[in-house]
C-alpha cells in the first residue's frame, strides 16, 4: 500500500481558502448547502453509472446522513454515492488547477451575500468547509474498488492522502468545527439550514441522533416532480439558486407536466442577468436532462434551439431510453418534439411576462434581446411570433428599445403601407441619417436598429401583419412620390449640368446620380439601390474579408 503523502495546495486554491475563511463568515451556513450538494451530486453521478453497471449500486437505497458529535466536535456529512479513488480525490481537492477557482478570486465583490452564491458557481463549494472547520477529512471509497482512501487538511497550505479502512462505497467529509461553529452541532440548527437550502434534493437527507431513529430533514422528492399547488414562489426561488448558482432571482418560470403522447415534465426559468459566456459561441448551454429522474447530461443543447441559449431549467423525460448519449439526442424525433413544446413554453412565457408585467419584460429584453432576435433569422416557424416580442427604437422612441411592431402599425398614418427601417453603428448615427429627412417631413416613424444581428434580422423578416418591412435607404420613392410636381421636370433641368459633374467626379462608385425632393436639410445623400446588398451590410461583409 501506498504511504502517507503530503502535498501542497496549488497557489491559488491557498488563496481562495484564506479569502474564503476571512470573507464569508457571515454566510458561513452555507458550507452546509454546498457539501451536501456535492453529496447529492455523487449519488447521481453512481446512479449513471449503474444503468450500464446495476451491480455497482446494488439494492442501496442514496441517502445523505448528517452526524453531529458533541462529543468529538465534528460534524460528518456522509454520502452512499460514487466516491473517489486516489487520483479523484487528488485531483479534486486541491492540486489540479480547476478553472473555476481563479476565476472565482477575480469575481469576488467582497459583498458577502453574493459572493457565497459565486461559490457554487465556480466548482469551488467543497473549500467552503473550511469556513467553520479548523480540519476537515475525507474519508472515501470509490465504487467498484477496494481501497479507501483518507485526505486530511487544516486548510493552512497542505494536505496529506493516505490510504484507510472502510467497507461501504461513498464518501464522509468529517468537520472538526472551529469553537465558534458549535452551534453547527445542534439539531435545530441543521434542521433549519436543509430546509432552507436544500429541501428541493431529490434523496433523503438524514439528520443522525444519538437516541431514536434517524429524522429526514428534507421532502426528499425531486422538485419539479412536486405538484405546482404544492410549491411557492420561494421555492421555485431557491431551487434556481441551486440549479444556475445564480445569486439573482429569475424573472420568471413555466413548470409543465405534459401526458399523453409526449410523456415529460419541464422547468423552464428566464434569469434576470446575463451568463459571463453568453457571447462565447464555443461555451456548451441548454437545459439539464433527465430521463425518469435519473440525472443523464448538463446543457443538453439539442433541448433547445441556440437563440434560447439564456433559459436555464431541466427536462425530465420517460420517452427516451436511460443510456440516450448527445449522439442519440441529435435528429431523434422524440427530442424534436420536446424542444418545439419548450420553444412554445418559452414564447407563452415571454408572451405574458410582456403583457402583464412590462418593466420585467425591459429587463428581459436589455439582457437578452440582442440574443432573442436571432430567432427571427433561425425559427422560421415561429417568426412572426418572435418578431412580436421584439423591441426596437424608433424615431418616435428613440431612447430605449421599446417600440413593438404592432404599436409602429397602430401608430400609421394613412397612406403609409410598409414598415420603414434604418440600420446604423449608433442611435446617434441613426438619428442624424440624412435618409430621415422625407420620413420626418412626412410623419412617418421609422425603426431605428443598431445592433449587430439587425442586418440579418432584416434580411429575413420581410413582413410582419402583412405590411412589408423596408429600407429608407432603399424607399426613396416612397417619400418622393407623392412631392412630385411640375417643378420637378424644371429643376431637373437646371441641375442637368450639375448632376453630370458629379457623376463624373465619382464615376464607377455609384451607379447613378439624381435629383432628389425628400432631403429638406441635408444636400445629398447616398441611397442603396432597390435591389442589392445594403451600406451595412456592405460593411459587416467586407470587416468579415468576403
Ligand atoms: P463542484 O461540485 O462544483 O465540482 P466542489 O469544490 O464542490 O466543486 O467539489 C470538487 C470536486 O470534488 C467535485 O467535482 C467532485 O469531483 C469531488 N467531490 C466533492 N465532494 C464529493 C463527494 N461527496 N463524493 C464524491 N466526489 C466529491
Ligand atoms: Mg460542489
Amino acid at each position: 500500500a501506498q504511504q502517507a503523502e503530503k502535498r501542497e495546495f496549488q497557489a491559488e486554491v491557498r488563496q481562495l481558502l484564506h479569502l474564503m475563511i476571512h470573507s464569508l463568515y457571515s454566510n458561513r451556513e452555507i458550507f452546509l448547502r454546498e457539501l451536501i450538494s456535492n453529496a447529492s451530486d455523487a449519488c447521481d453521478k453512481l446512479r449513471f453509472l449503474a444503468i450500464d453497471k446495476p451491480d455497482l449500486l446494488g439494492g442501496d437505497e442514496l441517502a445523505i446522513e448528517l452526524i453531529p458529535d458533541a462529543a468529538a466536535g465534528t460534524l460528518t456529512i456522509k454520502d452512499n454515492g460514487v466516491g473517489m479513488s486516489r487520483e479523484e480525490v487528488i485531483d479534486n481537492l486541491g492540486t489540479i488547477a480547476r478553472s473555476g477557482t481563479k476565476r472565482f478570486v477575480e469575481a469576488m465583490s467582497g459583498d458577502q451575500k453574493k459572493d457565497a452564491q459565486l461559490i457554487g458557481q465556480f466548482g469551488v463549494g467543497f473549500y467552503s468547509a473550511f469556513i467553520v472547520a479548523d480540519k476537515v477529512s475525507v474519508l472515501t471509497l470509490r465504487a467498484g474498488e477496494s481501497e479507501a482512501v483518507r485526505w486530511e487538511s487544516d486548510g493552512q497550505g497542505e494536505f496529506t492522502v493516505e490510504p484507510s479502512f472502510k467497507t461501504d462505497r461513498g464518501t464522509e467529509v468529517i468537520l472538526h468545527l472551529r469553537d465558534d461553529a458549535r452551534e453547527f452541532l445542534e439539531d435545530y440548527r441543521l434542521r433549519a439550514i436543509v430546509r432552507r437550502y436544500s429541501d428541493h434534493i431529490g434523496l433523503p437527507i438524514r439528520l443522525r441522533k444519538d437516541k431514536g431513529e434517524p429524522e429526514t430533514l428534507n421532502q426528499a422528492r425531486a422538485f419539479w416532480t412536486r405538484p405546482k399547488s404544492e410549491l411557492k414562489d420561494e421555492d421555485y426561488k431557491q431551487f434556481y439558486q441551486h440549479l444556475a448558482h445564480d445569486f439573482e432571482a429569475p424573472l420568471a418560470w413555466a413548470h409543465h407536466k405534459v401526458e399523453g403522447t409526449l410523456e415529460y415534465t419541464s422547468l423552464l426559468y428566464i434569469p434576470a442577468r446575463a451568463p459571463f459566456d453568453l457571447w462565447d459561441r464555443e461555451q456548451a448551454r441548454g437545459v439539464q436532462l433527465y430521463v425518469k429522474r435519473v440525472f443523464i447530461m448538463d446543457k443538453a443543447a439539442e433541448l433547445l434551439p441556440p437563440y434560447l441559449r439564456f433559459v436555464r431549467g431541466l427536462v425530465d423525460t420517460a420517452d427516451l431510453p436511460l443510456n440516450v448519449s448527445r449522439e442519440i439526442l441529435q435528429g431523434n424525433r422524440t427530442v424534436e418534439k420536446i424542444r418545439n413544446a419548450l420553444v412554445k413554453r418559452v414564447l407563452d412565457l415571454l408572451d405574458e411576462m410582456a403583457s402583464t408585467r412590462p418593466e420585467d419584460y425591459a429587463k428581459f429584453w436589455a439582457t437578452f434581446g440582442p440574443v432573442f432576435k436571432e430567432g427571427i433569422v433561425e425559427d422560421a416557424n415561429n417568426r412572426e411570433r418572435i418578431a412580436k416580442l421584439c423591441r426596437f427604437a424608433s424615431t418616435v422612441q428613440a431612447q430605449a428599445q421599446e417600440v413593438t411592431l404592432d404599436a409602429y402599425i397602430g401608430r400609421m398614418p394613412e397612406g403609409q403601407t410598409k414598415i420603414y427601417y434604418l440600420t446604423a453603428e449608433t442611435l446617434a448615427a441613426a438619428r442624424s441619417s440624412p435618409h430621415l429627412e422625407g420620413f420626418r417631413a412626412k410623419g412617418w416613424e421609422v425603426l431605428l436598429l443598431t445592433d449587430r444581428i439587425d442586418e440579418w434580422v432584416v434580411a429575413h423578416l420581410h413582413e410582419y401583419q402583412g405590411k412589408a418591412l423596408e429600407s429608407v435607404a432603399r424607399a426613396s420613392k416612397d417619400v418622393e412620390s407623392q412631392i412630385e410636381t411640375p417643378e420637378k421636370a424644371q429643376l431637373e433641368g437646371e441641375f442637368a449640368e450639375v448632376l453630370k459633374r458629379v457623376q463624373s467626379v465619382l464615376g464607377e462608385r455609384v451607379e447613378s446620380v439624381r435629383l432628389s425632393s425628400r432631403l429638406t436639410e441635408s444636400p445629398s445623400c447616398l441611397v442603396a439601390p432597390e435591389q442589392g446588398l445594403s451600406r451595412r451590410l456592405e460593411e459587416i461583409l467586407k470587416r468579415a474579408g468576403e
